[in-house]
């Protein structure tokens, strides 16, 4: 029987939420705890795919192929493993569920409400997260702000859940913003009205998390959340503003988070061996030297966007011994003529859609590729690469995938043939992990030191397979490839310093302990070039 701590946010969004959950399961599963963590999203959608980044941030996409709110990424990271469809519920699939089942006749003769039958398909969900991962402890972060509306059914359904679990089964935890004001007090009547709107709802947290945006919480200011907000001055804890979030667990740990939690779930006490964690989050903080590696997408406004990127050039930079925190650079500024590439180290081209920004993309791959900067490209960042090659090397001059320029008499990138028949845009793309084969002897093979790799993709186009022989007698390489399929999913350019892409999303499966290969091998390649 697996338990649950139920995680809430008060005040407003954008808290780090997602990260407190990731440290909270994290700390569990150090302790030796089977740990793992689920979002629930109380949004309309069915999955992540058809949000706009600018309002959401990245896309992740599990190996099960489920198109997920960027919060699961956070937890693969922490927890060092492979996310499950089931740990991301949009609250879209839950009414549309309930809504099926009522046409089957399922519920025949009965009025379908709210309460019982959506709360009982969240619970149910919940549930069936815990067994898919075979979690003995559950994390399960509500998304949203306490008083929403959309998330009143969400929150209900959990209140039950304390009532039907055993004793000793279920935690709330409660995280919420203490805001320092003019006059430099920590201000907790927020905080204090937002428990407050728990409780209403039938919710008493068991531990309160005051997010800071300074370093510490006063302790006057822990006082007074202990007083109003029916918690003992021991339950109260704080998620203070931090340069590195990595070492939020450690920070967490250290004023006695996970031993909390494990006395209210009635789990051994056990100090958890973050031994590996806390060597690796000091190795982060003592680089000195610093990589400069442009990100250059359209998305530029949001950071977000591109979460696992920027996280795995972190990781990467972490193995390498240099910071490399990427510099996100707006290729629509490139277009205009404002921006100079000259000052970086290397150059990664992430994934994207659509024609706003691309030629600033092309001008960024065609500078890598004729200056030799180390250049990443990912998915669309491969599909451009690919355009930039076919127009600047080989001389077609309108070359272009037919995402952008239906009629090019060059279509070097073109819809896979699977997905022409298809209409609707949710969920439809060509999705999860699936197997690579690599080259012998090229820059894939030694970087991953073996011939099948297992990778995510997130696609609807592909290398045009009418154009791969001619791009190969031009000199490029493509030295990964799907194992039955002429699906083109790394390409290289072995003349260059580091030129390679590739066609799935490697940044999904960087960690702190262990970076992806593409992305070590680019850092290693920048830090070469500024060394010189
Ligand atoms: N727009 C491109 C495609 O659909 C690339 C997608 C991506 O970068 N994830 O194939």
């Amino acid at each position: 029987m697996a338990k649950f701590v139920f995680v809430t946010g008060g005040v407003l969004s954008s808290l780090g939420k997602g990260i407190f959950v990731s440290s909270l399961a994290k700390l569990l599963k150090a302790g030796g705890v089977r740990a793992n963590a689920m979002k629930i999203d109380p949004y309309l959608n069915g999955d992540a795919g058809t949000l706009n980044p600018f309002e959401h941030g990245e896309v992740f996409v599990t190996r099960d192929g489920f198109e997920c709110d960027l919060d699961l990424g956070n937890y693969e990271r922490f927890l060092n493993m492979f996310a499950k469809r089931e740990q991301n519920l949009m609250m879209g699939t839950a009414y549309s569920a309930v809504l099926q089942k009522e046409r089957r006749g399922e519920f025949l003769g009965k009025t379908m409400q709210l309460i019982p039958h959506v709360t009982n398909e969240v619970k149910h969900c919940i549930r069936e997260a815990a067994r898919v991962t075979g979690a003995e402890v559950l994390v399960v972060e509500i998304g949203g702000t306490v008083g929403d509306i959309e998330s009143e059914v969400v929150l209900e359904a959990i209140r039950q859940m304390r009532f039907e679990e055993p004793p000793n089964s279920t935690v709330f935890a409660h995280l919420a913003l203490v805001p320092t004001i003019w006059t430099g007090e920590q201000k907790t009547k927020p905080m204090q009205h937002s428990v407050r709107a728990l409780l209403s709802r039938g919710i008493s947290p068991d531990v309160i998390i005051a997010r800071t945006p300074e370093k510490r919480l006063n302790e006057s200011a822990r006082d007074k959340i202990a007083l109003f907000c029916n918690v003992s001055r021991e339950n109260v804890f704080a998620s203070p503003q931090l340069d590195d979030v990595y070492a939020l667990p450690l920070l967490l740990h250290e004023q006695g988070l996970d031993a909390a939690v494990r006395k209210k779930l009635g789990l051994p006490k056990k100090t958890p061996d973050l031994k590996e964690w806390r060597g690796l989050t000091e190795k982060a903080k003592n680089a000195k030297t610093e990589v400069k590696i442009a990100v250059v997408g359209k998305y530029a406004a949001m950071r977000d966007t591109y979460t696992s990127v920027f996280e795995a050039l972190k990781h990467a930079g972490v193995a390498n011994g240099v910071r490399a925190p990427g510099v996100l650079i707006d290729s629509e500024a490139i277009e205009r003529g404002e921006i100079d590439l000259r000052g970086f180290d290397g150059i990664v081209v992430p994934g994207g859609f659509g024609e706003r920004g691309v030629e600033g993309i092309i001008t960024a791959i065609r500078f890598a590729r004729e200056k030799n900067v180390p250049f990443l490209g990912l998915c669309y960042g491969l599909q451009l690469a690919v355009v930039e090659y076919a127009r600047n090397v080989l001389g077609w001059r309108d070359a272009h995938s037919t995402e952008i320029a239906l009629r090019t008499k060059h279509p070097v990138i073109d819809l896979l043939p699977e997905q022409k028949k298809i209409k609707d845009k949710g969920g439809t793309m060509r999705l999860g992990a699936k197997h690579v084969l690599l080259k012998k002897g090229t820059l894939a093979h030694s970087l991953y030191g073996k011939t099948e790799i297992f990778k995510r993709f997130r696609h609807r186009y592909e290398v045009n397979p009418k154009y791969v022989a001619r791009l190969e007698r031009a000199g490029m390489v493509f030295s990964g490839r799907d194992p039955k399929r002429a699906i083109m999913k790394v390409m290289e350019l072995p003349k260059a310093e580091y030129f390679i892409s590739c066609q799935f999303h490697p940044e999904f499966d960087s960690r702190l302990e262990e970076p992806e290969p593409l992305f070590n091998g680019l850092v290693a390649a920048a830090k070469k070039r500024a060394r010189k």
